[in-house]
């Protein structure tokens, strides 16, 4: 079944166009600046390898939608005859609270319940009610299903979930732990118990998922035991403009010292921390590693938050091995993880105490298949396997809407 995977942001729109059954995506773009000044649409037919955009004006996601349905039924562009072809749309939803513990077809108390969401994810929440608007408006009777990124986490215990604030925030807001890029963890998790070959209930895995936001997960059993993020992203480890697990006092502290607003402080440990707040350079891995090449004052600061990063993560793993008691396995995603054999050893060496042992040689490979950079020795499995979440929303659409 042709799978319509949307990732609806406020301003922005991507899609792909994936094939449930092979896995494979034929079409895939994005729409920018979606009820602005200069929209435009980038498209690319991943069949023939060509590429194609077009400014034109979309005052909002149902306008982009139909520019999205034109390009992939398009003569020259498109990989399909008619929207027919198309069996169900699959919408990537960033928080789902504790109402969503799995995927689920759209219907009319779905949304009224993702309309509750809005208290957790305000921003990433409207623009999903926008773009499952717009897909209703151009194809009211294809069947929706919502994807959530937190849903593979609701499998955490109290324990792991509850914050040890006065009982009255969870009961009343909701407050807890919730976790985030579910489908990721829940991808590379998964195709790490394949490799290990044996039962999914006596495996335990470590993922990493590190890029832009980054978070680190214990899977026992297939199921999610604690995971960095938190309430929101915000929390875990070091990333490109976040700050991460930071102690709370220093929030109120920062906010009397500099006379901040919750807003201003809350853009500060969002947009204005991490790499881009410690090396005052850049938010991207790579200005990074060429800064710290380079040395200087500039390369002691990325060191620092490259070194920061490390710490954190070793960790987030040491920690996560003493609640699982035991790890078989570790996986690196994302762009960060899959791309960056420097951190990768970085935060493998040293860890021989709890059976990693890294091979060199075989880190400093890349691929787009999943490879070991473990020795053959290692007690625990080190893996790098790209993620693939539009897959992941794919394939449970496609289950969703066949067992209807
Ligand atoms: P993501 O959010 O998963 O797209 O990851 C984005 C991050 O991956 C950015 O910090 C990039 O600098 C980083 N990245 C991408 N390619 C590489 C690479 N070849 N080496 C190091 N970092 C990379």
């Amino acid at each position: 079944m042709n799978i319509l995977v949307v990732n609806a942001g406020s301003s922005s729109l991507k899609y792909q166009l994936i094939d449930s059954v092979t896995g494979i995506a034929s079409a895939k773009g994005l729409c920018e600046r979606i009820g602005a000044n200069g929209s435009c649409i980038e498209h690319k037919n991943l069949v023939k390898g060509t590429k194609t955009s077009l400014e034109s004006p979309m005052k909002d996601h149902a306008d982009a939608m139909k520019l999205v349905v034109n390009y992939l039924t398009d003569k020259e562009f498109g990989v399909i005859e008619s929207m027919d072809e198309i069996g169900a749309i699959g919408h990537r939803v960033v928080h789902g609270g504790s109402y969503f513990s799995k995927s689920i077809l759209l219907n009319d108390d779905v949304l009224a319940k993702l309309e509750l969401c809005k208290d957790f994810a305000p921003l990433h929440t409207i623009a999903h009610l926008m773009g499952i608007k717009g897909c209703l408006d151009t194809m009211p009777s294809k069947p929706q299903v919502l994807v959530f990124d937190t849903s593979f986490h609701q499998t955490m215990e109290p324990e792991a979930y509850m914050y040890a604030l006065p009982y009255k925030y969870y009961s009343e807001y909701g407050i807890r732990r919730y976790g985030f890029h579910g489908t990721s963890h829940r991808y590379v998790s998964g195709e790490m118990a394949k490799i290990l070959g044996k039962p999914v209930e006596d495996t335990k895995i470590i993922t990493c998922h590190i890029g832009n936001g980054s978070s680190i997960t214990a899977v026992k059993g297939g199921k999610v035991m604690d995971t960095s993020m938190g309430f929101t992203p915000l929390a875990g480890v070091e990333m490109g403009t976040r700050c991460g697990d930071i102690d709370p006092a220093i929030v109120t502290l920062i906010m009397e010292k500099e006379n901040m607003t919750p807003a201003e402080v809350n853009d500060l440990m969002n947009k204005k921390s991490g790499f881009l707040g410690i090396t005052g350079l850049s938010s991207d891995m790579r200005d990074l590693l060429a800064a710290a090449e380079e040395g200087g004052e500039k390369g002691e600061r990325a060191s620092l938050a490259l070194n920061i990063l490390k710490h954190n993560v070793k960790k987030y793993i040491g920690s996560y091995a003493a609640i699982m008691n035991g790890v078989d396995a570790v996986v690196f995603t994302a762009g960060i993880g899959e791309n960056c054999g420097a951190l990768r050893e970085m935060i493998c060496s040293d860890m021989e105490f709890m059976g990693i042992e890294l091979d060199k040689e075989a880190n400093a490979g890349r691929s787009s298949d999943p490879f070991r950079i473990s020795t053959a020795d290692s007690k625990v499995a080190v893996y790098v396997i790209p993620t693939n979440e539009e897959l992941v929303i794919a394939q449970d659409t496609a289950a969703i809407v066949e067992a209807k």
